[in-house]
């Protein structure tokens, strides 16, 4: 595979992994790891079921909102925070069975005031902002600048806090990393200067805590993403641990799907998704890397960059 074919590949699983984490861990969400090893033994295929009574297969709004800024930025061929916003507002109308408390609260923000950014609140830790941000640091491959600006631009519709700020930067350059092949070494030490600026995220002890806390979120899905050796292992770990398992379990399986790589997803698990979707996330995490930078580099930067700057 030559390169780009490889990074392609790997932007491609990140994608369908995101889906299949978010699918495999649904089930388990709120659930304790204990409760999960009662009912379910290892939690390591898609069943459905759980507190949404999931159809095997379904995804909940981890995917959901994931792709909505993937359509948008698309459909736009380029960055487009209202597009965003308004793809977002669509999603609310259709009644979604599972909406975070923050996002529905910025959403509504924006249906009723056309506010584009919530005001800081010191609640607003929660992961719902990380969760979503693979599309975008897609569409920003090979700009860490414009990474910054759309991690934060899309974060903020929602969620306005220094800790779910960071963590979504540094997942977004941990895709990036992962998405041009790079070590595991050279993740952990991105995991690092996160760790520098904001030692909460330490989990050099992990506690096991996996709640919707971006904090316990990120520990959990660094975690076992560290110590995994296969795609599999990683995700499965990770929605073992129960609490938000289907929001751990997206994440994790995005970072998973970009470093492992295609041939490393389950076949097993990719049976049970709709084909349709699969069909979808895949061509829409290729568009999305033919629009960032690292493929355009001769083309309209330029202008992307001006589009984010309010
Ligand atoms: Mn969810
Ligand atoms: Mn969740």
């Amino acid at each position: 595979m030559n390169q780009t074919t490889e990074m392609l590949s790997r932007a491609r699983s990140a994608f369908v992994g995101l889906a299949l984490g978010d699918a495999l861990g649904a089930p388990a969400e709120f659930l304790t790891s204990g409760e999960i090893t009662s009912r379910y033994g290892r939690l390591d295929d898609i069943v459905g079921g759980g507190w949404l009574r999931l159809k095997p297969g379904e995804v909940t709004d981890d995917t959901q909102m994931s792709l909505c800024i993937a359509r948008a930025t698309v459909a736009a061929g380029g960055w487009s925070l209202t597009g965003i916003a308004d793809s977002f507002a669509a999603w609310l109308r259709s009644k979604p069975v599972d909406v975070g408390e923050t996002c529905r609260r910025g959403i509504r923000r924006y249906m009723l005031k056309g506010e584009l950014e919530a005001p800081f609140n010191q609640w607003d830790a929660g992961n719902g902002a990380v969760m979503r941000m693979l599309p975008t640091a897609l569409f920003c491959l090979g700009d860490a600048t414009l990474l910054e600006q759309c991690a934060l631009s899309q974060a903020r519709l929602t969620h306005n806090h220094p800790l779910s700020d960071a963590a979504c930067i540094t997942f977004g350059r941990l895709i990036h990393l992962a998405l041009l092949g790079f070590s595991k070494n050279r993740l952990k030490r991105e995991v690092d200067t996160l760790i520098q600026s904001h030692p909460s995220f330490s989990f050099d002890h992990y506690r096991g805590l996996a709640t919707g806390y971006v904090v316990d979120t990120l520990q959990t899905v660094f975690h076992h993403f560290f110590i995994s050796r296969s795609f599999e292992e990683c995700v499965v770990g990770t929605v073992n641990q129960g609490g938000d398992a289907d929001t751990t379990g997206a994440i994790a399986g995005a970072l998973a799907g970009a470093y492992y790589g295609e041939a490393e997803l389950p076949k097993r698990w990719l049976k049970k998704m709709d084909r349709r979707l699969v069909a979808e996330l895949e061509r829409l995490a290729e568009d999305l890397v033919k629009l960032s930078p690292l493929f355009s580099q001769d083309k309209e930067v330029v202008g992307k960059l001006q589009v984010v700057q309010k």
